[in-house]
C-alpha cells in the first residue's frame, strides 16, 4: 500500500532544506506547505503513482517557496522584434524616466505639495503644462490607462445621453477593451452610424438629436479596412459638432507624438493633429508611440479638461506618483529633441538595417550552430499601425533534431528568458527589440539552448 509509504508532516518538517525555511518564513506557512505537498502526493498515488519519500516532498516545498519569493515580473529578452509587445510590458522606460520613478518611489515628495506657497498643489501641474506645450492643446489630464480615460470621459459628458460613433469604429481593441462596452459602462447610449466601411458628414449630422452629448472617433488600430471605404475627417466632424453643439471626442489610442512616416511607416494620427482640428478631447495611452509608463492621457478644451477633472471617476483612476514621474521624464525628451537617444521605443524604430545586420553576425559569431543572417521584418505592435512593418535582418536558427519549439522552450526557461519567434521552423531573434545591454544574456540563454 502506497499511502503507508507516504512521510508524515513531522518527518519533512525535520529535513535540514525544510527546516531552514521554517527559520526564515512564517512557521505556519511553511507547514501549510508541507500538507499541500502530501496532499498532491496522494492524489499522485491514487492515480497510481509511487510514494514520494521525505526528501523529495521536502525538495517541493522548497521549490514552492522559491516559486512565491521570486520577484514578478520578471525581465525577459524581447528578440520577438514586435517594439511594442503587449504580454511583454509595451514600451520600455528611457534612463532619466527610470530614475524620475526611483526618486520619487524613495522618501516623500511634493506629490500634492506648492513649494512656493506651502499649500497643497496639483500633483499634475508640471505634467499638464508639458503636455499643452507639446501638442499645442489648452488643457490636459493624466490617469491611469487609455480606457480609463475613455470611461472617465464618456461618463462625465455623456452620461444617460446618446454618443455617435461610426459603425466601423465600434470596435474591440484586445483584452476585453469594446468601444460598446465602455460606453455602456459610462451609462451613455451608442450611436452607431454609417455601414462598416463607408460612413459620411451627412451619417453623423443625421444622427445628433437633442439627446446627444457627443461624436466619438476611435482610431481603429489593430486592424485596416482596405478597398471600397470612406472615413470622416476629424476636421470635419469638428463641423458638425460645432454646428450642433455638441462635443468631438477622439481616441487616437497609440497617440504617436512624433510623425511615424519620417520612418518609412504609415502615418499615424498624432494627438496635436486632432487638437489642432479641433476636437473637444483626444485619448491616448502612455506607454505605446509615446514611450512612456502605462498611463491614459486626456488632452483638449479646458472647459472639458475641467469637467473631467471634477468628476468623482478622477480619483478612482488617478495617475499614481511613480507614472507621474516617469511620464513627466519622458515628455521631457521630446521637448528636448532627444526622442530617437534616450526613449527606447524610438532608439529601436529608428534603428537602420546595417546596424541591425551587424548585431545579428555579432550573435552568430559567438555560437555553434547551424545558422544564417536573414532579411526579415521588425513589427511595431501594441495596437499601432496595423500591417506595418520595418525592414530588419534576424539570426535565424537551425534547431535540427531539437526543433524549433524545443528551443523556444529552452530559450523561456533560461535564467533570463528570451523570448523569439518561429517561422518556418526555424528559430528567428530580432535584434532591434533587443536592449544592447542584454546582448550577454541572451547569448548565454542560446548558447545553452542549442549545445544542449
Ligand atoms: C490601446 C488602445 C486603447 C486602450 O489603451 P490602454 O492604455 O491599454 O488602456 C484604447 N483605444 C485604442 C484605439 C487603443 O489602441
Amino acid at each position: 500500500m502506497q499511502f503507508r509509504n507516504l512521510p508524515s508532516v513531522d518527518s519533512v518538517l525535520a529535513k535540514e532544506n525544510v527546516a531552514t525555511a521554517a527559520q526564515s518564513f512564517d512557521r505556519d506557512w511553511v507547514v501549510d506547505l508541507v500538507r499541500e505537498a502530501l496532499d498532491s502526493a496522494r492524489d499522485h498515488i491514487r492515480q497510481g503513482g509511487d510514494s514520494p519519500n521525505a526528501d523529495d516532498v521536502a525538495k517541493s516545498v522548497c521549490q514552492s517557496i522559491e516559486d512565491t519569493m521570486r520577484a514578478e515580473p520578471r525581465h525577459v529578452i524581447n528578440a520577438t522584434g514586435v517594439v511594442i509587445h503587449t504580454n511583454l510590458g509595451r514600451a520600455p522606460l528611457s534612463k532619466a524616466a527610470i530614475e524620475a520613478a526611483s526618486q520619487a518611489a524613495q522618501g516623500y515628495s511634493n506629490l500634492e505639495l506648492d513649494l512656493a506657497t506651502g499649500r497643497r498643489g496639483s500633483r499634475q501641474a508640471q505634467l499638464q503644462s508639458l503636455l499643452c506645450q507639446i501638442t499645442g492643446a489648452e488643457a490636459a489630464l493624466a490617469v491611469n490607462n487609455n480606457a480609463s480615460a475613455m470611461l472617465l470621459g464618456l461618463s462625465a459628458l455623456a452620461s444617460g445621453r446618446e454618443v455617435v460613433v461610426s459603425r466601423s469604429e465600434a470596435v474591440e481593441i484586445g483584452g476585453g477593451f469594446r468601444v460598446p462596452d465602455v460606453l455602456r459602462q459610462s451609462g451613455s447610449t451608442l450611436i452607431d452610424v454609417g455601414t462598416t466601411n463607408r460612413t459620411y458628414v451627412r451619417d453623423y449630422d443625421d444622427a445628433v438629436t437633442e439627446n446627444t452629448a457627443a461624436v466619438l472617433k476611435v482610431h481603429s488600430s489593430n486592424f485596416r479596412v482596405e478597398g471600397f471605404t470612406a472615413e470622416v475627417a476629424t476636421a470635419d466632424l469638428v463641423e458638425v459638432g460645432r454646428a450642433r453643439g455638441v462635443a468631438v471626442l477622439h481616441d487616437v489610442g497609440s497617440g504617436s507624438l512624433v510623425l511615424t512616416e519620417k520612418y518609412g511607416m504609415a502615418h499615424e494620427p498624432t494627438p496635436q493633429e486632432s487638437i489642432k482640428d479641433g476636437a473637444g478631447l483626444v485619448f491616448f495611452s502612455g506607454d505605446k508611440l509615446l514611450g512612456g509608463p502605462q498611463a491614459g492621457i486626456i488632452i483638449g478644451k479646458k472647459e472639458l479638461v475641467d469637467q473631467l477633472a471634477r468628476h468623482p471617476l478622477a480619483r478612482a483612476v488617478r495617475i499614481d506618483k511613480l507614472s507621474l514621474a516617469s511620464l513627466t521624464a519622458t515628455l521631457v525628451h521630446y521637448l528636448k529633441d532627444e526622442v530617437e537617444q534616450e526613449i527606447p521605443i524610438w532608439r529601436m524604430i529608428s534603428t537602420q538595417e546595417p546596424a541591425l545586420k551587424k548585431r545579428a553576425k555579432a550573435w552568430q559569431s559567438g555560437l555553434e550552430c547551424p545558422s544564417i543572417i536573414d532579411k526579415s521584418r521588425s513589427a511595431v505592435g501594441g495596437g499601432s499601425l496595423p500591417g506595418e512593418t520595418l525592414p530588419s535582418w534576424v539570426l535565424s536558427l537551425d534547431c535540427g533534431e531539437t526543433g524549433a519549439v524545443e528551443v523556444m522552450r529552452r530559450l523561456r526557461e533560461s535564467s533570463t528568458p528570451v523570448i523569439a519567434r518561429i517561422e518556418e521552423d526555424r528559430v528567428l531573434l530580432d535584434p532591434r527589440t533587443v536592449l544592447p545591454e542584454e546582448d550577454g544574456q541572451l547569448l548565454d540563454a542560446l548558447r545553452s539552448a542549442v549545445n544542449k
